[in-house]
């Protein structure tokens, strides 16, 4: 069974360059575009000239999977007290932990702001922990994050990781309730990633096309609670090189876990802040740390730690190919096949294997990979 709310577009190609069109380049067209939609889709006017990938088996450089922290329900954010600890559920972000950190932070904060206490633990040390960590500095805690492991061994290293909130929840919990702090997660995050300097942080813009065989674009429920964060606008079959689909483009960020996790990393010890490796094996130890304020974004850990039994992993595999600067786009296709070029490789993706615990990359997968990115590139998906 796969974990939601890929956005249901069938398959999007991607976009690049208009030809014909002078000198006006992605970026340009992209920016010009922006004014023009925000009363809704528009179709794109001219060609687009997109660099296609090279997707032979030779240009594997490695293959990787992970855990998403997925709970049926959505992301758990909720205090908890154990006699004079209080704990701060943070965690449960399945396939958009990266994307909504900062902004399910924000919900986390709110709850450790309504309390005295201004030292506080963090467990754990991906991009949420770490998210939750810096935005308690800023508002005057002093933290101290406690972790099994540091990146590079999280599954945030293991993300995408591009800015879209998919994946998260399953159909029957899609709640107004819900929604709402959704949306509130994904416009603060959205707003708190285009503050942080591209270089220094390996946050960057580029342009993601949805491949899909309908005329409009009809995103994901939890896409569509923020439409201000996602206009698309549409390229028709003919105008672009990949077959005779309709490209859904909008704009996005990816955000490069190699690059932005030392980096938060680093401004969270520049901030004051202490890192202990250490498993917390039990309440008791969590109870025995010298912090009356704990906030657990311990992922999928939390499951063991806290006993959740409805969090589960959903597992995804990626083949990565070696970095091709000219490919400076996102595409998602059909099933959710998606491609996201990063400088450390381009990352091909769209397995969601829910229940399943290895962490072992399947050749066979990467195989299929291969022939399914083959297939959306030469307009057959
Ligand atoms: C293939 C794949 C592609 C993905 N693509 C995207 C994407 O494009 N965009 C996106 O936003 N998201 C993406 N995700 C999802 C994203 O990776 C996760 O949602 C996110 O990494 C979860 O972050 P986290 O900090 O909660 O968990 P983690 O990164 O797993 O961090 C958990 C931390 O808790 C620590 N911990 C756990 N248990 C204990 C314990 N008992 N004691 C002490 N420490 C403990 C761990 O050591 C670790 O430091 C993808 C995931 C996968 C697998």
């Amino acid at each position: 069974m796969r974990a939601t709310a890929l956005p249901d577009t069938p398959s999007s190609p991607p976009r690049r360059r208009l030809l014909g069109g002078a000198l006006a380049g992605g970026a340009l067209l992209t920016l010009g575009g922006c004014a023009t939609r925000a009363a809704g889709p528009a179709p794109a006017t001219g060609r687009l000239a997109l660099p296609m990938p090279d997707l032979d088996p030779s240009l594997l450089i490695r293959e990787v999977a992970g855990l998403r922290p997925f709970r049926p329900a959505g992301f758990r954010v909720e205090p908890e007290r154990f006699g004079d600890t209080l704990v701060i559920h943070h965690y449960g972000h399945g396939g958009c932990g990266v994307t909504l950190s900062w902004g399910t932070a924000d919900l986390a904060l709110r709850h450790a702001l309504a309390q005295p206490e201004r030292r506080a633990a963090v467990l754990g040390c991906g991009a949420v922990g770490l998210a939750t960590a810096r935005l308690l500095q800023d508002h005057g805690f002093e933290v101290a994050i406690y972790a099994r492991e540091l990146p590079p061994d999280t599954v945030s290293n293991i993300a995408g990781a591009q800015f879209g909130p998919s994946g998260l929840l399953d159909a029957e919990h899609r709640t107004d309730a819900f929604g709402a702090r959704l949306a509130h997660a994904a416009r603060f995050a959205h707003r708190r990633f285009q503050l942080l300097p591209g270089e220094r942080y390996g946050v960057r813009w580029m342009p993601l096309y949805f491949v899909s065989r309908r005329p409009a674009w009809s995103p994901g429920w939890e896409w569509a609670l923020t439409p201000e964060l996602f206009r698309a606008r549409t390229h028709a079959p003919g105008t672009h090189p990949l077959g005779d689909r309709y490209l859904h483009e909008v704009q996005t960020m990816i955000i490069e876990p190699t690059i932005y996790l030392p980096a938060m990393t680093d401004a969270f010890r520049l901030a004051g802040g202490r890192i202990e490796v250490r498993e917390l094996k039990s309440l008791d130890d969590v109870r025995a740390l010298p912090e009356r304020l704990v906030v657990n974004c311990t992922g999928l850990g939390a499951r063991a730690l806290f006993g959740d039994a409805g969090l589960q992993p959903v597992r995804g595999q990626l083949a990565v190919i070696v970095p091709q600067p000219q490919i400076d786009y996102a595409v998602i296709g059909a099933g959710g096949t998606y491609l996201f070029p990063r400088r450390d490789g381009l990352q091909l993706g769209g397995t969601h294997e829910r229940g399943a615990w290895s962490t072992v990359p399947d050749p066979a997968t990467t195989a299929d990979l291969l022939a399914r990115h083959r297939r959306l590139f030469g307009g057959q998906d």
